[in-house]
């Protein structure tokens, strides 16, 4: 994959909305999700994010505007699930990617035969873009790994393991939900600290985690391993992610195998995939400082040192009921950018499959909460608040330790630079109801 014409920054569209400035989705971004007519009966389907409008792939298969290999590219998009679509590789994508940018550009002959397919996104709603099988939560945060570490081991923060392994676990797939959800406080067991055993009921320290998200595209055979220069080849996008979590519920239960109902109940993603082709021009240099310990060979190449970090800008707000009643706009909680990860997405996949495990399309990825060294750069309330000790003071005077009933949590991504067209992730938003 390499710069091309699609990722030109003077390109425009004939729909006009994606021209201006500040959009998440002009013609250089050309996101997929899978949507329909808002509180319709009509069939999800695949579609494309143009300025403020959805490009109906469904339609646009019907419509026959394009040669075969596309129009069949099409027809797999016009499925509930992109999972057919993903499979095809990064080739695919990239085929489907300049056939769209050339038709909705400015002055494209196809401008009548698209138009018709286009519906504001303002109608529509979103599920999951694909079937995802298994979901890893990766820990790729140095700066969050360490946070949480202090926590609990102020002085030795980080285990011998983390500058050597890209730590993850297994995380449930079934309740990843989109954009959007409303999420009912979960219940649990929690053990307080001076306490002789545990009790039952809400949890009381909710919190969120702000993350990348990553779909697999290609996947591999069981005993396959990816090599790391190939490993790109494999990743079809990327999306906000929010992997809820139950702080109360997560002290008692993970040792000695990790995380279980604490993280089980709720995850979060933007509906839009923002594809790996479109984040081309943000790829920088990843880099491990000189007296850290460098990466075993499966893990290291040239091509992921000049190219394997993602500059990409992650935001976090809470619009809690009172300033939602109120009218207040929300609160900024933290910002950090995904170029800080300790590890990149080549080697997640590397790792995932050196033991020969199989990725498949649809796989997802959580790249574990992003944070930066700032206290304004933190993706969690446990970091915020030091695990509840210091409360946080809202601008309109509500306190909080951690999430409270009503909290909506918003996140929001973008990548933005001299020379390239800014675009943008749209947002996941949820909100906290009391328990069910
Ligand atoms: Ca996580």
């Amino acid at each position: 994959m390499s710069l091309n014409e699609t990722h030109d920054p003077e390109l425009k569209s004939w729909v006009d909305s994606a021209n201006l400035d500040g959009a998440d989705f002009p013609i250089q971004n050309l996101p997929l999700a899978v949507f329909r007519l808002r509180v319709s009966d009509e069939s999800f389907r695949g579609g494309v994010a143009i300025g403020d409008q959805v490009l109906d792939l469904a339609r646009l298969a019907e419509a026959k505007a394009f040669d075969s290999e596309i129009n069949e590219l099409l027809q797999l998009c016009a499925d509930s699930s992109l999972n057919a679509f993903m499979a095809r590789g990064a080739a695919a994508s990239s085929a489907l990617r300049l056939a769209l940018s050339s038709a909705l550009r400015e002055g494209s002959d196809l401008q009548d035969r698209l138009q018709p397919c286009l519906i504001a996104q303002d109608l529509v709603e979103y599920s999951l873009p694909c079937r995802i099988g298994d979901y890893t939560d990766f820990y790729t945060s140095v700066n969050h790994a360490t946070n949480v570490g202090k926590l609990f081991r102020p002085d030795n923060p980080l285990l011998p393991n983390y500058k050597w392994v890209p730590i993850g676990y297994h995380g449930r797939a079934s309740s990843i939900g989109v954009s959007g959800q409303e999420i009912h406080r979960p219940l649990g067991q929690t053990k307080a600290p001076d306490a002789d055993s545990p009790s039952f009921g809400p949890c009381q320290r909710l919190d969120y985690e702000t993350e990348v998200g990553i779909y697999i595209g290609a996947g591999n055979e069981l005993g396959e391993r990816i090599a790391i220069d190939d490993a790109e080849n494999h990743v079809f996008g990327y999306c906000i992610f929010n992997d809820w979590s139950a702080r109360d519920i997560q002290a008692w239960e993970y040792q000695p195998l990790g995380p279980f109902l604490s993280k089980s109940f709720a995850s979060t993603v933007s509906p839009w995939i923002v594809t790996s082709e479109a984040l081309l021009p943000y790829r920088s240099e990843w880099s491990r400082a000189a007296d850290d310990p460098q990466p075993l060979a499966y893990l290291d190449s040239e091509q992921n040192r000049s190219q394997g970090a993602i500059d990409l800008k992650l935001q976090t707000y809470l619009h809690s009921a009172k300033m939602r009643a109120d009218g207040d706009a929300p609160h900024l909680l933290g910002e950090s950018n995904f170029s800080q990860s300790y590890w990149s997405v080549a080697q997640m996949v590397t790792h995932h499959t050196v033991n020969g495990c199989n990725l498949q399309a649809g796989d997802f990825f959580g790249s574990g909460t992003q944070s930066g060294t700032g206290d304004d750069e933190l993706g969690s309330m446990l970091e915020i608040t030091q695990g509840g000790k210091q409360a946080l003071e809202l601008p309109n005077g509500e306190i909080r330790k951690f999430l409270i009933d009503g909290d909506c949590i918003i996140m929001s991504a973008y990548c933005e630079k001299p020379g390239a067209a800014r675009i943008g992730f749209g947002s996941a938003s949820a909100t906290i109801l009391p328990v069910s």
